[in-house]
């Protein structure tokens, strides 16, 4: 046994007696099933894969379980207020893929408290563009309560000098997560082929990052490196990730401007080291 924690479908569950889990279902009574006769100190959250599904059966099962509502069609986002009355039993977060349309479902999450995670592989310009408008919202945006990932732990990474890597943040690091298919067939990260082999998929992002060092291209010479690790290299190793250099920029001048706001408050409070 080991400590990775298995994105699993609802219908696997029981395949997998002690082990952490994510379990993941477009339909809410599988779900609602697992929470009722699995362990629920072991389901680190579930992952609802069809926003049009009723809530009501997890409402009151598995109280305290986080929920990840995947957001596929930006149009449906008006759903989210039906998904709002899990609020009080169950801490809610929506994921969205960065597509058009994307910050219309995130604003109206944030609006209702939920946390906000973007699924984001190689975006074209006009996501890219998305995600800047998208990052602008989350640091001037007044009202906002939870995070929007994974800008948000990027962001404090910076702020405290601890390297975060997006493969961590954005739950696609091998040697943490693993995740198994409608086949049974284990897949290390959605970014990675199926079949990459499992011991060096234990030690992915420390040996990719290593070759991207040793290949000399555009990551070995990229400043966010120790906190990217290629992520935005993959699958298509020649994507142009101007963009996403850009957003890791402002993230780290805001972490320094925070920085140095609360150096000078506590030098002006007397509390300066
Ligand atoms: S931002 Fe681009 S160049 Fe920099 S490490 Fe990531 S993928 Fe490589």
């Amino acid at each position: 046994m080991n400590s990775l924690i298995y994105n699993i479908p609802a219908a696997m569950a029981a395949n997998f007696p002690g082990q952490d889990l994510v379990i993941r279902s477009d339909n809410s009574n599988e779900i609602a099933k697992c929470l009722v006769t699995e362990d629920l100190r072991r389901i680190r959250y579930i992952q609802v894969l069809d926003i049009r599904e009723d809530p009501k059966p997890i409402m009151n099962a598995g109280f305290g379980i986080p929920v990840d509502l995947l957001v596929r069609v930006p149009d449906e986002y008006g759903l989210l207020y039906d998904w709002a009355s899990l609020l009080p039993n169950h801490p809610m977060r929506v994921s969205v893929p960065v597509v058009e349309g994307a910050r219309k479902v995130i604003k109206l999450a944030a609006s209702l408290s939920f946390a906000v995670k973007l699924e984001v592989l190689q975006p074209n310009s006009t996501q890219a563009e998305e995600m800047l408008k998208i990052l602008e919202f989350y640091l001037h945006s007044t009202t906002l309560a939870e995070p929007i990932e994974y800008f948000h732990s990027i962001l404090f990474s910076f702020f405290r000098h601890e390297p975060k890597t997006l493969w961590e943040i954005q739950e696609e690091d091998p040697s943490i997560y693993c995740r198994i298919d409608e086949n049974g067939r284990k897949t290390p990260s959605r970014r990675l082929p199926w079949n990459t082999p499992v011991n060096r998929a234990n030690s992915f992002v420390h040996d990719f990052k290593k070759e991207l060092i040793a290949e000399n291209n555009d990551c070995s010479r990229c400043e966010f490196i120790d906190h990217c690790v290629g992520f935005f290299k993959l699958p298509i190793h020649q994507y142009n990730c101007k963009t996403m250099k850009r957003l890791f920029q402002i993230l780290r001048d805001t972490a320094e401007e925070l920085r140095r706001d609360i150096d000078s408050s506590s030098l002006g409070n007397g509390t300066g080291k």
